[in-house]
């Protein structure tokens, strides 16, 4: 436990020295437990949020749906939150709200016992006391976490129609921590799948984060076409997901890489890849109609994109990287002259560059055309203009159509 946060520390301190009970609690015990280093420290008090905020000038209140304090510490902050309880039985009371089995609200007050029972899984419901160095257990999960255990508290099935982000958790977890889940946890997902579809574009995206950008997005990958899980987030992608195509599976592979040698990784590379086969064929079905590349390009992307955002809604900001991405691709094949040095220094250069190393898994004939904008970044601004002097004046690839109109020099950039 030497690797709690000292900020943390703080917090329980003050709480339990102003008379309330407060703990560590959630994520950060069970990663240290399995000897995880912790993303961040909340803590679980008796306090109400108003009385947190008395007590800590550097506290801001946030949330709706669910109450709760920042303390902030220069760039740690301590998320600190009340005791929440069921609200089993409380008639009139507006705090928790459940629609149609589904929680919609969460804001009961409740005693540390039913705020360990609320939580997910066991393993995510331990706490601990700083002041006695000792973990307070109310579900069992201590033991789940010796034995690399997951499992829901209570009944698997109300728990996941509760909330059907848990089944996205439940394979989370399991991939990243390399837990077991228990046969009543796992049993019941793939039949529950379906009820992803009513959970809110918004929130898939953030889950869609954490399953992918943080170090496992292949193995969570796998898992969740196992549990009937990918088809519900990306319907209708691929023809098999259990195969993915090359350039997808090395999208993920490529993503897990990086972030273990500590490279960015962007959502908006792997929604790139994620997309590329519909874009591509809507694409080229539009070129055959006689739309320049670039345009049909453009419009499949888009398109592409409005679809897929009505199951996960990607931030603008990710959908322009896996749009430049795109757009990019044609224009790799013209390496001659100042166009090409112009691509070599455009901001989405070289996310676009990897992108086209992908695509040649799929598509051989690209190696050559690949390796030469491989070559021609390593070598000096100099050399590089004499390069694309020298280069093919067209793109090199052989294609299969003849292009049924010549496209204008390319004037916007
Ligand atoms: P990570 O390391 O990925 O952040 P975490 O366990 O901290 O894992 P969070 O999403 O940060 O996960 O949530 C913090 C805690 O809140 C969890 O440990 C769990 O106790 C509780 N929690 C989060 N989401 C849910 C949920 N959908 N249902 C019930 N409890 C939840
Ligand atoms: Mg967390």
């Amino acid at each position: 436990m030497r690797l709690i946060s000292a900020n943390a520390l703080k917090v329980i301190e003050r709480l339990q020295g102003a008379g309330f009970a407060a703990y560590l609690v959630g994520g950060c015990i069970r990663d240290l437990l399995l000897g995880v280093r912790p993303k961040d420290f909340d803590v679980a008090t008796s306090a109400t949020p108003d009385e947190i905020r008395d007590l800590f000038r550097n506290a801001r209140l946030i949330g709706r749906r669910f109450r709760l304090a920042h303390v902030r510490f220069g760039r740690e902050i301590i998320e600190v939150a009340t005791f929440r309880g069921s609200g089993n039985g409380d008639s009139g009371e507006e705090g928790r709200v459940v629609e149609r089995g589904r929680l919609t609200r969460d804001n009961v007050f409740g005693s540390e016992a039913e705020d360990a029972w609320r939580r997910d899984f066991t393993i995510n419901a331990l706490m601990y006391d700083p002041a006695t160095e000792t973990i307070r257990d109310h579900v069992d999960g201590y033991e789940d976490v010796r034995e690399r255990r997951l499992r829901l508290i209570g009944d698997p099935r109300t728990r996941y129609r509760e909330d059907p982000v848990r089944l996205l958790r439940a394979v989370r977890f399991m991939v990243k921590l390399d837990l077991t889940m228990e046969p009543d946890t796992a049993g019941p997902i793939v039949a529950m799948a379906p009820l992803l579809e009513g959970i809110p574009p918004a929130r898939l995206f953030d889950e869609i984060l954490k399953l992918f950008m943080t170090g496992h997005a292949w193995p969570t990958y796998q898992a969740l076409v196992r549990e009937a899980l990918w088809p519900q987030l990306f319907p209708g992608l691929f023809e098999n997901p259990a195969e993915p195509p090359k350039l997808v599976e090395n999208a993920l592979l490529n993503t897990d890489q990086r972030g273990a040698e500590g490279l960015p990784v962007t959502p908006g590379f792997l929604f790139a890849a994620f997309l590329w086969h519909r874009v591509h064929a809507a694409a080229e079905a539009m070129v055959e109609e006689g739309m320049p590349p670039v345009d049909a390009l453009a419009a499949a992307g888009e398109e592409a994109i409005v679809a897929q955002a009505r199951k996960v809604a990607l931030h603008r900001r990710f959908s322009t990287i896996a749009k430049e991405i795109w757009f990019m691709q044609p224009r790799f094949r013209k390496r001659r002259g100042k166009r090409a040095l112009r691509l070599i220094n455009e901001r989405r250069f070289r996310a676009a560059y990897d992108f086209l190393l992908l695509r040649v898994y799929e598509e051989p004939e690209l190696a050559e055309l690949a390796q030469w904008w491989t070559d021609v970044q390593e070598i000096d601004p100099e050399d590089q203009a004499k390069r694309v002097q020298a280069a093919p004046r067209e793109d090199g690839v052989k294609r299969r159509r003849r292009r049924p109109r010549r496209r204008k020099a390319a004037g916007a950039t």
